[in-house]
């Protein structure tokens, strides 16, 4: 079976190719970043619009690149949601009027559900069952899971999630928009000179809160100004010291709590060098496991839509099937989900 990927939930247009026996064939990718940098971040009417010029002409690069025709994708998938209404409607109606003109069914994909499979691309993937860690721009969260669509929750974040607690961070630093990249490049030169709180560390459960953390942040701009370059790096350095040894810690807790030596970590902050070196230390400390998809498919990608679409088949739905329509979820929790 060849699964066209579809994803436009938020800044990024992604398109890719999955065949059932093969593998990933191909994926394209536009991301708009430059476009929302100029305002601090995303602006939700631009990218729809964006998205709308990009969804054809990549769709063409990953079959071109892939070798295929439209005439050879047998099912597509496509983010349903969470995201931007506008957006989602973009790769949605798109996703659906090209299964209507193919005579060829969709199955809905839950983003979040795309993120945390995104690991399982890469050779050698973890088998069920597993801890996994998303953190994401919009996310923070712990979850056992025991196969496609048996997700438990094992923790969440109280307030911001980790990528917008490094994005928020970065602006106050006057790093830009996207902040996450920018500051960890930062923190690279950075000293260990200031301490910050570790929020929730010890709070016996598997829950983060990143909020603190930013008001810390923000003091030790106000107690320096003018901030100079070294002590911008300093605080960097320090932040992301914070954020990476919460998340390092509850990861162990949770594989601790639930008897699991695998984890798995996805989502944009996955993409984090820090937290990829603390975790395989840790990890190796513990004789655990863990996983993460290549750096391009930790951020928003159509790749793990397409192979998350191929995980769920049995969900796939004809035009008949769906009388015609089709909606989008802005909001979806992935608890809601089930197996296929
Ligand atoms: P969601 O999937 O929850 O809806 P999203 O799709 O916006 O949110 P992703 O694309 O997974 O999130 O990740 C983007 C986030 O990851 C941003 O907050 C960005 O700053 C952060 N990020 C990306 N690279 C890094 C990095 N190297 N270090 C820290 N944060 C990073
Ligand atoms: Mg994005
Ligand atoms: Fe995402």
């Amino acid at each position: 079976m060849l699964v066209l990927g579809v994803e436009s939930s938020c800044d990024e247009t992604g398109i890719a190719l999955y065949d059932t026996d093969h593998g990933l064939l191909s994926h394209a990718l536009h991301s708009q970043v430059e476009m929302h940098a100029e305002y601090g971040g995303v602006v939700p009417e631009l990218a729809s619009r964006d998205h709308i010029r990009r969804v054809l002409p990549l769709t063409e690069l990953a079959l071109k690149d892939a070798n295929k025709t439209l005439q050879d994708i047998d099912a597509i998938a496509y983010t349903q949601g969470p995201g931007l209404s506008g957006a989602l409607l973009v790769g949605t109606s798109f996703a659906e009027s090209l299964a209507f003109s193919l005579q060829i069914p969709t199955i809905n994909v839950h983003h979040l559900e795309g993120h945390l499979l995104a690991p399982l691309l890469e050779d050698n993937p973890p088998a069920f069952p597993f801890v996994a860690l998303l953190v994401s721009g919009g996310h923070s969260q712990l979850m056992r899971v025991d196969g496609i669509g048996q997700y438990e929750l094992l923790g969440d974040t109280l307030d911001d999630a980790a990528g917008e607690a490094f994005d928020k961070t970065a602006k106050l630093l006057g790093l830009g928009y996207p902040g996450g990249p920018a500051l960890s490049n930062l923190a690279k030169t950075g000293k260990p000179r200031f301490k910050l709180p570790r929020p929730l560390l010890n709070s016996g459960d598997l829950n983060f809160s990143f909020s603190g953390l930013k008001t810390s942040v923000l003091t030790l701009v106000n107690q320096h100004q003018p901030l100079d370059d070294e002590t911008k790096a300093d605080i960097a350095y320090e932040f992301q010291e914070a954020v990476t040894e919460v998340l390092t810690i509850k990861c162990m807790s949770a594989l601790r709590e639930t008897g699991l030596d695998n984890l798995i970590v996805s989502g944009g902050v996955g993409a984090n060098a820090k937290l990829r070196e603390k975790l395989n230390a840790a990890t190796k400390r513990k004789l655990c496991k863990v996983s993460y998809p290549r750096l391009e498919f930790c951020t928003d990608n159509g790749a793990m839509i397409a192979f998350a679409g191929a995980m769920r088949l049995k969900d796939m739905q004809s035009n008949t099937d769906k009388n015609y329509s089709f909606s989008v979820k802005p909001r979806w929790n992935l608890s809601e989900l089930q197996a296929p």
